[in-house]
């Protein structure tokens, strides 16, 4: 999505917005690829300005595009935000006209994305990827990532309920459990969790998504210890403290890109633990999901700069 920040003048009639772009599997994928792996992103967006600008971030990132299809007249979703004298956040959105909702929609796109897919090592789609689906397309989606499995695929997948992208409480859940039943690995946050399915507390998540055959279930839950279902363990693994912490946006999206590119490059899960909370913690030091890349520090197992080690 396209993203304005405010700048100055909060609370004033027409304040000063900074221009960026923002969204969950977007801001995990730029990670990753900050962390060294190869990045392909698959949207629709327009041919609008913002789609050329959006296009030429994700390049300058060294994210592939290919799978990036652009539909004449259209616009990508845009939404900005408000700081609430509080310091709370707001967000107002404007996507309903947004060209990603139709991923998997029409027929010859699908089957044309679907060859550009089955070439990936793994897959990773989120919570909101399915909510701005139409229904049936989510079904081909479900069915697509079976047979990607089958033929040794590897599907990670992050709840992140939003409930107003949602008809109903009852259509997200059957279609977050139909993922995660095509899932191996699954990103999890505490707090989605109990929205979505009212989880008392985080031994009842994890004995409900233990029916799903997760090779891996990670479970955040902020700065309490990450929980870690692997091989049949379950581990607490505690989260460094942070100082200095400015904006926790896009907390959760920069540790599944941590955990995924340690995993990718065959660390283990414990240490791709590890790696997910160095790329959440410098992230949350910073306003805003994604931080200039001149002050990214690519993880190498290496502690980062002012952050103490769990
Ligand atoms: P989300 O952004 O999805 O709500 P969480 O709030 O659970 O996700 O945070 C995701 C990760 O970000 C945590 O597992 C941790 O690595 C890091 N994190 C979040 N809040 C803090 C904090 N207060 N101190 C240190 N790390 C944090």
């Amino acid at each position: 999505m396209v993203e304005f920040a405010p700048q100055q003048g909060q609370g004033a009639a027409a304040p000063l917005f900074a221009q960026s772009f923002a969204g969950d599997t977007y801001n995990t994928s730029i990670y990753i690829a900050r962390n060294g792996v190869q990045v392909s992103y698959a949207t629709l967006l327009g041919d609008d300005p913002y789609s050329e600008r959006m296009l030429q971030a994700m390049t300058a990132e060294g994210i592939d595009t290919v799978a990036i299809e652009q539909l004449p007249g259209r616009c990508p979703g845009l939404y900005t935000i408000q700081n609430s004298a509080d310091g709370e956040r707001q967000f107002t959105y404007w996507r309903r006209e947004s060209p990603a909702r139709e991923l998997f929609a029409d027929g010859h796109r699908r089957a044309q994305l679907q060859d550009h897919l089955r070439q990936m090592d793994c897959l990773y789609l989120s919570g909101i990827t399915l909510a701005i689906m139409a229904p049936e397309a989510r079904e081909h989606l479900l069915a697509f990532l079976r047979q990607y499995r089958h033929d040794g695929g590897r599907v990670a997948f992050d709840s992140n309920f939003r409930p107003r992208l949602w008809a109903s409480k009852e259509v997200a859940r059957e279609a977050v459990a139909a993922t995660l039943q095509q899932s191996d690995i699954a990103l999890l946050t505490l707090e989605d969790e109990q929205l979505l399915w009212g989880d008392r507390n985080a031994g009842k998540c994890l004995d409900r998504n233990g029916r799903h055959q997760l090779a891996e279930l990670v479970l955040k839950r902020g700065p309490e210890p990450v929980l870690l279902q692997y091989d049949g363990e379950l581990t607490a693994l505690d989260v460094p403290p942070v100082s200095d912490i400015v904006d926790t946006t896009g907390a959760g999206d920069a540790f599944n890109a941590g955990y995924l590119a340690a995993r990718l490059k065959r660390v283990e899960p414990e240490l791709a633990v590890a790696a997910g909370n160095r790329c959440a913690a410098q992230v949350i030091r910073h306003r805003g999901a994604i931080i200039p890349a001149a002050g990214y520090q690519p993880d190498n197992g290496a502690p980062i700069d002012g952050l103490a080690r769990a």
